[in-house]
């Protein structure tokens, strides 16, 4: 089983800012936020990155994309958000564990670098 420094943030072994947690999510704000509102929502089981997903895993996904809707809404970005999974090295990915990228509170350029 991988584990990255968010299995260390789901054990509590490190702090982070946490917006939203349930039974099989977590939703923290990003150490280097890159817009006003930076959050990661990430899945508990350690799915290393969208490549990897499974057909087991669509619930899950589809609750990653609710939590994320709904972590936008509570951070009051109702003019908009941007929403990024980064998969693997070329995609820009750091961290290898599943995680959706909220970014908002600007507005967002396109396309991205
Ligand atoms: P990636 O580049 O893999 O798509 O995104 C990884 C994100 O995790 C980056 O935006 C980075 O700032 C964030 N990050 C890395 N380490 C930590 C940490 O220890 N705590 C928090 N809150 N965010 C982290």
């Amino acid at each position: 089983m991988s584990d990255t420094v968010f299995g260390k943030i789901i054990r509590r072994e490190i702090p982070a800012d946490i917006v939203y947690e349930d039974d099989a999510v977590l939703a923290f704000k990003d150490i280097n936020p890159q817009a006003p509102v930076h959050v990661l929502v990430i899945p508990k089981e350690p799915i290393p990155k969208l490549d990897e997903a499974a057909q087991k895993h669509q619930q899950l996904l589809g609750h990653l994309l609710l939590t994320a809707k709904e972590v936008a809404a509570k951070m009051e970005l109702e003019r908009g958000y941007r929403l990024v999974i980064n998969n693997g090295d070329e995609g820009g990915q750091t961290v290898y564990h599943l995680h959706v990228h909220i970014l908002g509170g600007r507005p967002m350029t396109w396309p991205p670098g």
